[in-house]
């Protein structure tokens, strides 16, 4: 997705949502790496981290839009644009908004956790890596619905 894609995205979000019109410039920014978002309160324009579309799709990145909208919106309107005003969280939650800027999750930025465990069935053989422990009583084969036991790998393999 380009600049022209996230600008109309924009636009048509802020009518559907907002009932208002968008008229200021949306862009992609590719600094922006712990951010989902921003907005500018002088030039009224809205970034938005292309790695937020990247690792977490359109439906959160929608909401990260969203939530920049309410900046914009109630900055425009001169009512309380900020992350505490009252105005800003029951607006942000009528449309459903992320509640934060910083929607990137620190460990986004991290290397994948590395599988640490395997669930082998019993029955089949087949065998499923986990990168978290869990009770093999409670699931069962996916291919053959047998029983499964858990094996602790002493070597990691990388996701
Ligand atoms: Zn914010
Ligand atoms: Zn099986």
């Amino acid at each position: 997705m380009n600049n022209a894609a996230l600008q109309l995205w924009v636009e048509k979000i802020s009518l559907e949502c907002f009932d208002l019109p968008f008229r200021h410039r949306a862009t992609f920014n590719r600094r922006l790496k712990a951010t989902g978002g921003r907005y500018f309160m002088k030039s009224h324009d809205i970034e938005i981290s292309p790695y937020q579309l990247e690792t977490y799709g359109a439906e959160e990145t929608e909401k990260i839009i969203k939530h920049e909208l309410c900046h914009y919106h109630l900055h425009l309107m001169r009512r309380g644009y900020r992350h505490r005003d009252a105005d800003f969280k029951a607006l942000l939650a009528k449309v459903g908004g992320s509640r934060f800027c910083k929607s990137l999750p620190e460990r986004a930025q991290r290397k994948p956790a590395p599988f640490k465990f395997m669930l082998k069935c019993r029955a089949c053989g087949g065998e499923y890596l986990r990168k978290r422990k869990m009770n093999p009583a409670r699931y069962a084969c996916g291919k053959c619905g047998g029983k499964l036991q858990l094996f602790v790998l002493d070597f990691k393999f990388e996701s």
